[in-house]
């Protein structure tokens, strides 16, 4: 039958999908009856739920990334990005890495792309702001929170000193609240080894919509989170809005106004533009319109999943699935399957999953939890946390590196050196370069 099958995007849905059809179709792809290629500028798949623990240093970035390469020998891995699908022609515009870009043709595509950080046209906020969505905004993150309390230790100057040590994150859902609390536990216990940084000098905000946080976990477990964070000095500002942050001053709609250096905006998120350019329908929130079998509505040999997705919830009628990896990973099981099914002329079978809550992690030792109805609190959902996203977390060697991770860390304490200086390897060159001009 010779038919190429392209997936647009290597995150969850991508690897999952692709991970489960190099298994079933191992016959034909040996045959060279079916070729699978992935595009992504990235070569590995990032387990976004362990980003805040990188940031924080219990877990080594390249830790928590699934080198995509190596998990699936029998896929062809292409670096770039798909900037247009032309469905009608069953081809896509490929921009790779380095080079002029070009079409690729393929007979079955799966839109997997996933989504971007959501923002608002506030003033000031790309200037200063940060996202929390790959693992080269955590580390930046984590490198910037501990450079700012050198900077802090370092100054006679109190305003300078105050700046540095005011830390916002704007969006109190999971990926704010587990980022902030993270950072905010690993920036105290850094503290130890300052001179004159104390714990309560640190002024950590989270700025917040909506009249609640964490809703992942429930209204209840949502509460607790709340209480939670501000027992331990963290201002929650519920029902307010960021409405500014030029060169760092932030205003808020409550009538506050202070300087912070950083600012992180994980105020959710919306699909990857790639769903801008091409053919394939949208529906009303800007997602690939899909049907419950994961196809896109309307189209044959189109199908999408995941983040990028409008996914009819049939358990819930009326509504979506939220984006989320709980169904990411599930969809992308269900989709290969559909796949296999079209290419063999079956019946396709539609994606059905009920929603059974979240974990989440709040500093070591600290979490929460709400999952099939049962709500767990402090050590014991820290403990669920990690234990199952490492039951999640992508292949055996990674599960091994995880682990090795937090068991050094059970015997040594954690790293809390900034190597901010990675960002900028050139600069030292370039400073002796300009000496020898002069
Ligand atoms: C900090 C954080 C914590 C989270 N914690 C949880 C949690 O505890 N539980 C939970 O269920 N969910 C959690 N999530 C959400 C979860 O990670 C996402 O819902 C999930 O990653 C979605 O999977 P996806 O395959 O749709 O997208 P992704 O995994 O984001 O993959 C999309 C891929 O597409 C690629 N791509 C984008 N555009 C293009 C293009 N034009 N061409 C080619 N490739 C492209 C990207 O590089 C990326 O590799 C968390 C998210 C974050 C950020």
């Amino acid at each position: 039958m010779n038919k190429h099958i392209v997936i647009v995007g290597g995150g969850y849905v991508g690897l999952y999908t692709a991970l489960r059809l190099q298994r079933t179709l191992r016959r034909e792809l040996r045959a060279g009856e079916v070729n699978i290629t992935i595009i992504d500028p990235q070569s590995y798949m990032t387990y976004q739920p362990f980003l805040p623990e990188a940031a924080a240093g219990n877990l080594s970035p390249r830790h928590l990334v699934a080198p995509l390469r190596r998990v699936l020998p029998k896929v062809r891995i292409l670096n770039g990005t798909v900037t247009k699908v032309h469905h009608a022609e069953r081809t896509v515009t490929f921009q790779p890495a380095g080079g002029q870009a070009r079409d690729i043709s393929y007979d079955v595509i799966v839109m997997a792309a996933g989504s971007i950080s959501r923002t608002l046209p506030i003033p000031g906020l790309t200037d200063i702001g940060i996202g929390f969505k790959t693992v080269g905004e955590a580390i930046a993150l984590r490198n910037r929170v501990l450079h700012l309390l050198d900077v802090a230790e370092s100054t006679d100057d109190p305003e300078v000193r105050r700046r540095a040590l005011t830390f916002v994150v704007v969006g109190a859902g999971f990926a704010g609240v587990e980022a902030l609390a993270e950072l905010e536990d690993m920036a105290k216990d850094s503290t130890r080894y300052y001179r004159n940084i104390e714990p309560s000098d640190l002024r950590w905000v989270l700025v917040e919509a909506t009249d609640r946080v964490l809703p992942e976990v429930g209204p209840e477990m949502g509460k607790w989170t709340l209480e939670q964070l501000r027992e331990r000095g963290i201002e929650v500002k519920l029902e307010t809005r960021l409405e500014s942050c030029v060169g760092g001053h932030v205003v808020l709609s409550d009538g506050s106004a202070f300087e912070a250096d950083t600012l992180v905006w994980t105020a959710g998120v919306k699909p990857s533009t790639v769903v801008n350019s091409g053919d394939l329908p949208l529906d009303e929130r800007g997602r690939i319109k899909t049907t419950a079998a994961l196809t896109v509505a309307g189209t044959k040999g189109a199908f999408a999943a995941g983040d990028v997705a409008g996914v009819p919830d049939v358990t819930n009628p009326g509504q979506y699935c939220a984006p989320n990896a709980q169904h990411a990973v599930r969809q992308a099981k269900v989709l290969a399957d559909n796949i296999v099914r079209h290419l063999r002329g079956e019946q396709l079978a539609d994606y059905r999953h009920k929603y059974v809550g979240s974990v989440a992690g709040l500093g070591l030792h600290q979490g929460v939890a709400n999952v099939y109805g049962v709500k767990l609190r402090g050590f014991p959902a820290w403990f669920m946390h990690r234990t199952y996203h490492l039951s999640r977390v992508p292949t055996l060697n990674r599960k091994v590196r995880v682990v090795v991770d937090w068991t050094l860390a059970l015997f040594f304490k954690r790293e809390t050196i900034s190597l901010g200086e990675v960002e900028h390897p050139r600069d030292g060159f370039r400073a002796a370069v300009a000496t020898m001009r002069r």
